[in-house]
């Protein structure tokens, strides 16, 4: 059973998850101590013990062993939904592929969660978890996802807030629509919705914005509206012609081949002679 936890409000717990637990004839919890207040909590007095990212193999055969023979195990993380940036991926394949049953009590993810209140597209989104820590591979792994239409999500930690806007700006563009989501659910619950560049200048100006438990979503690259296009192909064209052409000439088969007025193609050969 896969039982998502809440991401800050114990209030979030179902009904469902808390009955899951309490049936449960062991939880395979991520950090043992720190669960420990959330069954003590609501009265839950299952054994629990720890899988983690360092022992997942080892226990998790145990646990299949277990599965195998009729138990009910549960499976939390921290917070959230397991799986999701948490361990428990590889128990849950080797309990598919074994054929046992696998059965999820939902609740809250901070990456759904996030984009729901975003301000941004949710019709198609990508998750992207935690980005890489050190810089050049954070970048780099930005500038893969740079031409991404879908809208991006990433986890992100307060120590690497202001250094993972920073990379965003750099390698995604000032001018691109994001939200920045603080911790979720709880007293000091924040959200903000603007372009990167306003956004890591709203984090800097304040040290309490960049406490507790981010979400930052990216919206994802629009394609050009048909006025956009047009600027593109005109300027395109004209940059073409310019380089072959005296300014008069470049104009006037500008003029013809497009159908733009005059004075637009004129002032547009003017600026870009200026630009040289
Ligand atoms: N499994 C969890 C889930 O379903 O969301 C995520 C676990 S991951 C180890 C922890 C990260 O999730 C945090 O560093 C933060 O980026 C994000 N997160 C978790 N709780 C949050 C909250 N209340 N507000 C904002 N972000 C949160």
């Amino acid at each position: 059973m896969v039982v998502a936890t809440p991401i800050g409000n114990l209030q979030d717990m179902t009904p469902r998850a808390l009955e899951a637990l309490a049936q449960a004839d062991v939880i395979a919890a991520e950090d043992t101590r720190h669960s420990a207040t959330l069954t003590r909590h609501f009265g839950i007095s299952t054994p629990m013990l720890s899988l983690h990212e360092h022992n997942e193999t080892r226990v998790g055969e145990q646990l299949l062993a277990r599965i195998r023979d009729g138990e009910w195990v549960a499976l939390i993380s921290d917070a959230g939904t397991p799986l999701i940036s948490d361990p428990g991926f590889s128990l849950v394949r080797a309990a598919r592929e074994a054929g046992c049953l696998v059965t999820v009590f939902p609740g809250a993810c901070a990456a759904v969660a996030a984009l729901s209140v975003s301000g941004l597209p949710s019709d198609r989104f990508c998750f992207e978890g935690f980005l890489p820590a050190r810089g050049p591979a954070r970048r780099g792994r930005l500038a893969e996802l740079a031409e991404q239409t879908a809208t991006l999500i990433f986890y992100e930690s307060s120590h690497r807030i202001e250094a993972c806007l920073r990379d965003m700006v750099a390698v995604l563009g000032a001018d691109r629509p994001a939200a920045v989501l603080r911790e979720l659910t709880k007293l000091h619950e924040q959200g903000r919705m603007d372009r990167l560049a306003a956004l890591q200048t709203w984090l800097e100006e304040d040290a309490n914005r960049r406490r507790g438990e981010f979400v930052v979503v990216v919206g994802g690259v629009t394609a050009p509206t048909e006025p956009e296009r047009y600027e593109l192909s005109l300027d395109a064209l004209l940059d073409e012609l310019l380089g072959q052409l005296p300014l008069k000439s470049a104009v006037a088969s500008v003029m013809r081949l497009t159908g733009a007025s005059r004075n637009d193609v004129y002032s547009r050969a003017l600026a870009r002679r200026s630009d040289d």
